[in-house]
């Protein structure tokens, strides 16, 4: 199995996405995967209604779980379509909630470490990633949390 195919079962993301490439850096101890997008078309995140692609904005990282000892980022220069009602805008991925710097795996993993650690500082240490980071991964669950709430 070559690592693209191993990568894109890993990451459980499926066509039109995969990974195109995986890069090892044994000096950082980090690997970067790389994943495109294979299709013309994409959906507007607003509306959902699918378009030919604009244009790709230029690559972004998301910091993943790591890949045994080493520091795991996706890379990706993602789609963006122009939508009549909302203009040209940037489609979602699956892997992260728009704005964010960390996977949502890496989220999950983060806010359940948290929760058994309860020190902030201590734990974005532990997890390789600023206090900053760790602030704005927490923002979110407090969020979605209150969200939730109002749900139900
Ligand atoms: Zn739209």
């Amino acid at each position: 199995m070559r690592d693209t195919e191993f990568y894109t079962k890993l990451l459980g993301i499926t066509s039109p996405w995969d990974v195109s490439l995986v890069e090892l850096d044994t000096e950082k101890e980090e690997v970067q995967i790389w994943i495109r997008y294979g299709s013309g078309q994409a959906c507007c995140p607003e509306c959902g209604k699918a378009y030919p692609i604009y244009d790709h904005r230029k690559p972004r990282r998301w910091r993943h779980l790591d890949t045994c000892q080493m520091k795991t980022w996706l890379v990706c220069s993602i789609p963006r379509v122009s939508c009549p009602e909302h203009g040209v805008i940037t489609m979602a991925t699956p892997w992260a909630k728009p704005q964010s710097r960390t996977t949502r795996m890496f989220d999950r993993l983060a806010i359940d470490m948290l929760k058994a650690f309860k020190k902030q500082t201590k734990l974005a240490r532990l997890l390789r990633i600023s206090f900053d980071q760790m602030h704005h991964i927490m923002h979110q669950l407090v969020t979605f949390d209150i969200l939730m709430q109002k749900i139900n």
